[in-house]
């Protein structure tokens, strides 16, 4: 059997059908993104014969699921499944038995967007891309640019001027050709797009080719091998452009129609920050679509997007799983990630904090009960935000200050 069952492309609105053995990136009809059909029978027979669980860890032993035909084609920095595990002390306090973090913070260039880069870049390599454009507000650059580097294939970025410096520098390090606008990522990405047609460079914006989406999907998959006694009863996921939540979802109802994932799918959850929550107002207001907003503001960059290309996909897997979608201030934010760092000695990224800080929310108000197997996608690392990160650095005066140790010892008798 081939490396890979792909089938073709289908239009995620109109459904119509299109080859998946060309350079494509949306639907010249309706302008919304494709999707990539497998021969299902063919992946489960193949996953019969040579177990999960004898192959390599990394996301590239889902490769029957995965749209890269030829395995010498692949560009990995080698991206291994990443752990899930309980946070007690975080749990215990907001009241809840079993809270899970999967965490993405441990791949190459520090989140989850390695996926969708390995993967979107190999099957773009395979078809004969010579060169690609992005926008971003960071982590997808920084993780674009490394496996560009890897590829030996040229990156252009573009950055809106409020994009973090730190992902910024990581994109420079790489070699990547950085450009800065002067407007917001919505500006970014018209420009990208602008500048694809007219070149014919190859848009790899969120969306707009079939096969980031796919990397994206490997979480799932692991979050399937590793809850295989059963899945959790909530996923809750940070949101922006919303590829994560709809890969998630896509990997779980392809295992369902292989028969390998039995019982009703995960209620999903995606929390947005107040400065840009596109998603959670047509959640609530029982809309199909989402309205750009147009001033977006958070410290969680990842999930500053103004409107999501894949909008619609979005909010009918929320309503379909019966799942549900809120918004978390920059307050909650920045006093979560406090409390994970402190509570579990978890130093989670701002998206991550928020998407604690929603599960938070949703117990307080009863939507999820103690008993509720909840896990929580930590999308990056901290260690990427601390330029702006609003933890206070003592002075080298107060360094030499014990009596706050020395207060914490003698409570502990
Ligand atoms: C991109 C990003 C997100 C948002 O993910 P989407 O799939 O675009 O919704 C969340 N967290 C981090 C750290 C990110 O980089």
């Amino acid at each position: 059997m081939s490396y890979s069952a792909l089938l073709n492309l289908v239009c995620s609105r109109c459904q119509k059908k299109a080859a998946s053995g060309v350079i494509q990136q949306t639907c010249p009809d309706c302008d919304a993104p494709y999707l990539c059909e497998y021969d299902l029978e063919r992946v489960r027979a193949s996953w019969e014969k040579h177990p999960l669980v004898e192959r390599e860890k990394t996301l590239w032993r889902y490769h029957e699921l995965l749209p890269l035909q030829s395995e010498e084609n692949r560009v990995s920095l080698y991206e291994p499944m990443t752990g899930v595990w309980p946070l007690l002390g975080y749990a215990k306090k907001i009241g809840l038995r079993h809270l899970y973090v999967k965490d993405e913070g441990i791949l190459p260039t520090g989140s989850f967007k390695a996926r969708g880069a390995s993967v979107g870049l190999s099957r773009a390599r395979e078809l004969g891309v010579r060169a690609f454009a992005m926008p971003t507000n960071g982590n997808a650059g920084s993780a674009w640019a490394a496996y560009a580097a890897r590829a030996q294939i040229p990156a252009l970025i573009v950055l809106p001027s409020d994009a973090p410096r730190t992902p910024r520098k990581e994109m420079i390090a790489y070699g990547a050709d950085v450009y800065v606008v002067d407007g917001t990522i919505g500006d970014a990405g018209r420009l990208t797009q602008a500048l694809c047609k007219a070149t014919g460079v190859y848009d790899v914006s969120t969306l707009r080719e079939p096969y980031r989406l796919e990397g994206k999907k490997t979480m799932g998959l692991e979050i399937a091998e590793q809850f295989a006694g059963g899945l959790p009863d909530v996923i809750v996921y940070p949101t922006g452009g919303g590829a994560g939540v709809i890969g998630i979802h896509r990997a779980l109802a392809q295992l369902q129609a292989m028969g390998r994932v039995q019982g009703p799918l995960p209620k999903m959850v995606i929390v947005q920050a107040e400065g840009c929550a596109p998603l959670v107002r047509a959640f609530e207001q029982g809309e199909d679509v989402s309205v750009p907003v147009n001033h977006p503001f958070t410290s969680a960059f990842g999930m500053r997007v103004p409107k999501a290309l894949g909008d619609f996909m979005i909010l009918k897997t929320l309503r379909e799983t019966g799942g549900t979608a809120i918004r978390v201030s920059e307050r909650q934010i920045a006093d979560t990630r406090r409390q994970l760092a402190q509570d579990d000695g978890f130093f989670v990224c701002p998206e991550g904090a928020a998407a604690f800080a929603g599960v938070d929310v949703l117990r307080a108000s009863g939507w999820l009960k103690e008993k509720d197997r909840v896990l929580v996608v930590n999308t990056g690392s901290g260690l990427k935000y601390t330029d702006d990160a609003p933890f206070d650095v003592p002075q080298a005066s107060d360094v030499g200050d014990f009596s706050r140790f020395i207060e914490r010892v003698s409570m502990r008798g």
